[in-house]
C-alpha cells in the first residue's frame, strides 16, 4: 500500500502535537474551568493588562500543558515552558523572567518541585513584578530592584496541596482539574481519530473513551495502539470488537485498569486482607515511589469505588473485591 509510506506515520510526538487542541473552543470538557477562564481571558485584554497568576491543579494528562498554551493563544502573547526541577539556581529563573515580554506566559510545570531558594525568588516576581538580586557578598552586600515585564505565571501541578501556602497564595486564578466522563472522552478520542484519518465506529469511540481512566493522555495513547492493532491485521476500521481485542491484549481491562492497578489492588486484597494498609508499606511492597501511587494509581480508583484512603491507611471497598474477581472477608460484607 504505497500511500502508505508517502503519508507516513508522524512520529509520536508530533502527533502529539498535532492533536492537542489550540483554542478554548476546540478544548473538550472541563467546563466550568474553561468558561471561567475565557472571562478571565477577555478581561485582561479588554484591559490591556497581563492575565493574573493562573495555578492547575489535578491528575497528569488532564490537560494542564494544553491550557496554558491554549492561554497564551487566546491572549495573543509568547509562551514559555519550564518545570520546577529543570530550575535549579535563583539565578536561572532570573534569566528566564527577565527575557519575558509584556504579558507573556511563563509556564512551570511541576511547580512544588522548584527549590526553595527559587520559589523566594518567584514571591516578589509575581507580586510586585520585580527581581529583588543580591549584589555583592559579606557586609558590603545590597539588594537590588529590577523591574520585570507583565508577565502571566501559570503553575501546574497535580496536588494544590503540594505548594507551600506563600506560593499558593500568590495564584489569583486557581483551577482544579477533574476527570474526564465517558461523553467527553469519546469526544477527545473521535477528534483524534478524525486527525489521524483513522475510521472509527461509534461503538469504537465509546470503549476506547471508556477504558482511558478518565483521562485524555490515555485515550489518545490507547488510540494510536489500537490503531496499530487495526494495521497489523489488515482491517483498517475500528470498531467496539477491534478495540477491545486491542485492548485486551495490553492488559487494560473493561474498567480501563491496567496491570499496575491491579498489581496495587491485589497487593491489598491479598496481602493486607483488604487493609487498612499505609501508603509507604504498599509503595515498597509495589517498588513505586510513594508520588506516583498517591498521584496517579490511586486518584482514579479512588473516583471509581474501588478504594478508600482511611485515616489508618487504604482499604479495598466491596466494589474493588467485586472487580478482582474475590469475595471480601466477612466482616467486608456485612
Ligand atoms: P497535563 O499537562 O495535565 O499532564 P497535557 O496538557 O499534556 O496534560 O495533555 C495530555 C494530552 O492529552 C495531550 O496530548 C493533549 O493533546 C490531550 N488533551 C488534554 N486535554 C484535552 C482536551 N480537553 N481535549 C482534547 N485533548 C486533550
Amino acid at each position: 500500500q504505497p500511500e502508505r509510506i508517502i503519508t507516513g506515520d508522524r512520529r509520536p510526538e508530533d502527533l502529539d502535537a498535532a492533536l492537542r487542541p489550540k483554542t478554548l473552543d476546540d478544548f473538550v470538557g472541563q467546563r466550568a474551568a474553561r468558561e471561567n477562564l475565557r472571562v478571565f481571558i477577555n478581561a485582561a485584554k479588554a484591559r490591556g493588562d497581563a492575565l493574573d497568576h493562573v495555578l492547575f491543579f489535578g491528575p497528569p494528562g488532564l490537560g494542564k500543558t494544553t491550557l496554558a498554551q491554549i492561554i497564551a493563544r487566546e491572549l495573543g502573547v509568547g509562551f514559555r515552558a519550564t518545570s520546577g526541577p529543570v530550575i535549579a539556581k535563583s539565578g536561572d529563573l532570573a534569566a528566564l523572567l527577565t527575557n519575558l515580554e509584556d504579558g507573556d506566559v511563563l509556564f512551570i510545570d511541576e511547580i512544588h518541585r522548584l527549590n526553595p531558594a527559587v520559589e523566594e525568588v518567584l514571591y516578589p516576581a509575581m507580586e510586585d513584578r520585580a527581581l529583588d538580586l543580591m549584589i555583592g557578598e559579606g557586609p558590603s552586600a545590597r539588594s537590588v530592584r529590577i523591574d520585570l515585564p507583565k508577565f502571566t505565571l501559570v503553575g501546574a501541578t497535580t496536588r494544590q496541596g503540594l505548594l507551600t501556602t506563600p506560593l499558593r497564595d500568590r495564584f489569583g486564578i486557581p483551577v482544579r482539574l477533574s476527570f474526564y466522563t465517558v461523553e467527553e472522552l469519546e469526544k477527545v478520542v473521535r477528534r483524534a481519530a478524525g486527525l489521524m484519518e483513522l475510521d472509527l465506529t461509534d461503538d469504537g469511540a465509546t470503549e476506547i473513551a471508556r477504558r482511558s481512566r478518565g483521562t485524555p493522555r490515555i485515550a489518545g495513547r490507547l488510540l494510536r495502539r489500537v490503531r496499530d492493532f487495526a494495521h497489523a491485521t489488515g482491517d483498517d476500521r475500528v470498531d467496539a470488537r477491534a478495540a477491545d481485542g486491542a485492548l485486551t491484549r495490553m492488559e487494560v481491562d473493561e474498567l480501563g485498569l491496567d496491570a499496575m492497578d491491579r498489581r496495587y489492588l491485589n497487593m491489598i486484597a491479598d496481602i493486607y486482607k483488604g487493609g487498612p494498609v499505609g501508603v509507604e508499606t504498599l509503595a515498597a511492597g509495589l517498588s513505586e515511589p510513594r508520588d506516583t501511587i498517591e498521584e496517579v494509581i490511586e486518584p482514579y480508583l479512588i473516583q471509581l469505588g474501588l478504594i478508600a484512603r482511611t485515616a489508618r491507611g487504604r482499604c479495598l471497598n466491596g466494589r474493588g473485591w467485586t472487580h478482582l474477581g474475590l469475595t471480601p472477608p466477612r466482616s467486608e460484607q456485612e
